[in-house]
């Protein structure tokens, strides 16, 4: 049965509410999306109640992160059916700041991470990591939690926040979700809706060559040529490849020869226009 959720749009009803758990003593959690959810989503508000008393759901489509060419105009939105399904999940409050409580005119502060996004997305989608990086971090200031919850969908974004908390030293414990997935394996994503039927059949062999990808770095095979032969087998099914990546997942810089300890299979493709991004890890086999 649906919990009541309570639904704040300015910082200063955020404060109010989170104001009066504090006074009982209650922590805190985080859960920022962008809405349009999903079964990903909420299995992050499952690991969000279980680190905290208190779980914040904020869902704020941020101009900030997409480019010119890119789909803000036509992100999906559903902003009754999210706070239903978030007040199922048991999240106690969703937060839904317009943008001009989050941008009000003026706004001129950016926060960067440039070693960390140049390249992978960041190369494809030039200031996208500046925007998840900014919005990110005013939540964070706004909502002041003990814990935030991050997908591992997101790799690189996921990297980005534990770096920049630690950094600027954010008072906040980064948690991190695996990615979930369809029975087909394609990891769910608010953008899988913008796929054709065919593309939608063809998107879970992102999933499957990423898997054979990490099969082979586990028998020894090298990263530069497994990689390329992951590329060539997503080309030869109609994907247009962005990059197909084999990196330290802790520091994401690239890895060569046979991988000696555990590391990240990255991809990002278009199927006709739309992105899609997925990983996997891997790790040698233990002899
Ligand atoms: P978004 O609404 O796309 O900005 O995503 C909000 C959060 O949900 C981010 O931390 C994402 O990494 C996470 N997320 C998105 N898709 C998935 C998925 N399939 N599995 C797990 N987490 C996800």
């Amino acid at each position: 049965m649906a919990q009541s959720i309570t639904t704040v749009r300015t910082v200063k009803e955020l404060r109010a509410e989170l104001a009066k758990w504090r006074k009982a003593g209650d922590t805190i959690a985080l859960v920022p999306t962008m809405g349009a959810l999903h079964a990903g989503h909420l299995s992050l508000i499952a690991v969000a109640k279980s680190n905290a008393d208190r779980v914040i759901a904020s869902i704020f489509v941020n101009p900030a992160q997409f480019g010119p060419r890119e789909d803000l105009a036509h992100y999906p939105r559903n902003e009754a059916g999210d706070v239903q399904e978030l007040a199922e999940a048991g999240a106690d409050l969703v937060f839904l700041p317009d943008v001009a409580e989050m941008y009000p005119p003026g706004f001129a502060t950016r926060v960067s991470l440039p070693s960390l996004t140049e390249d992978l997305c960041g190369a494809a989608r030039p200031n996208h990591f500046e925007g998840v990086a900014t919005v990110v971090t005013k939540l964070l200031l706004q909502s002041t939690p003990d814990v935030a919850v991050f997908g591992e969908k997101d790799y690189q974004q996921l990297l980005m926040i534990k770096r920049l908390v630690r950094d600027l030293d954010l008072p906040v414990r980064i948690v991190s979700a695996p990615v979930v997935r369809e029975e087909d394996g394609l990891a769910l994503s608010s953008r899988n809706g913008y796929l054709s039927p065919a593309e939608r059949a063809t998107a879970p062999i992102l999933f499957q060559v990423l898997s054979e990808v990490a099969a082979g770095l586990a028998e020894g095979q090298g990263c530069d040529a497994i990689a390329s032969a992951g590329r060539f087998k997503l080309e030869a099914k109609g994907f247009r490849v962005d990059y197909v990546a084999i990196r330290d997942p802790e520091t994401l810089a690239p890895l060569s020869g046979p991988i000696k300890g555990p590391a990240r299979v990255l991809g990002a493709v278009y199927l006709g226009k739309t992105r899609l991004i997925d990983n996997v890890p891997a790790a040698p086999k233990s002899r």
